[in-house]
């Protein structure tokens, strides 16, 4: 099996080396990044399997790193705030990262949580599946290769809003709670979450339906959280 490549960024040094260490002794391979620069140009050089990302760095912050990553790649990312850091989070989800540890963490946490998202993101891969191709007018979903196509243009979502949407769409008329949605993304429950659902549900809607305030494809339902509205 392929060794999995972690790139851990954080400015403090002793933090740094703290994961870089207990990563490598848990079998992963690491590249470390100090700063926002070089985790950008590492993760177009080395092509790591999964970023640890620090919010709190010097010149350019977690977020605006995240930002500029997602322009071009899917790598499954996951955001290390400290308490406090709510609206980041939520600014942070929306910019496409998949999960967070909250400051301090112990290390079994954060390899807990790399292990559920690069689980998820290997679902999604679907390296055994066959292949599977959903219709729904102008949508396509081909899970083999992970495409989502909209009017014959490919879409870029994050593995997060890949795995929702899937969820539904496999689906269509069956509500989902907010809930059911996550463990389908993150494969367990983090109580408190589920309106991180709300954020990936609001990108997606941006991202394939043709009016995001009409959804057609994912509906709202009241009380419950949301479903696929289109029959194949
Ligand atoms: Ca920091």
């Amino acid at each position: 099996m392929k060794e999995t490549l972690v790139l851990v960024v954080e400015d403090e040094v002793k933090i740094r080396e703290t994961l870089a260490q207990f990563l490598e002794k848990q079998g992963y391979l690491v590249e470390k990044a100090a700063n926002g620069k070089e985790a950008i140009e590492k993760n177009s050089t080395k092509k790591p399997d999964l970023i640890l990302l620090d919010l709190m760095l010097p010149e350019i912050n977690g977020l605006e790193v995240c930002k500029e990553i997602r322009k071009n790649s899917y790598v499954p990312i996951i955001m290390v705030t400290a308490k406090g850091e709510e609206i980041d989070k939520l600014i942070g989800l929306e910019l496409g990262a998949d999960d967070y540890i909250t400051k301090p963490f112990s290390l079994r946490e954060v390899e807990a949580r790399i292990k559920a998202v690069l689980r998820r993101t290997k679902v999604n891969q679907g390296q055994n599946e066959t292949e599977e191709v959903l219709r729904f007018k102008y949508l396509e979903i081909k899970t083999q290769t992970r495409e989502v196509i909209v009017k014959g243009n490919l879409i870029d979502l994050t593995p997060s809003e890949y795995a929702i949407l899937l969820t539904l769409a496999r689906s269509p008329g069956r509500p989902f709670s907010r809930l059911q949605l996550l463990n389908a993304t993150w494969g367990e429950s983090y109580a408190g979450y589920e309106r991180a659902i709300d954020t990936h549900i609001s990108n997606l809607r941006k991202k394939i339906e043709e009016d995001p305030h009409e959804p057609v494809f994912i509906q709202t339902v009241y009380g419950i959280g949301y479903k696929f509205g289109v029959n194949q």
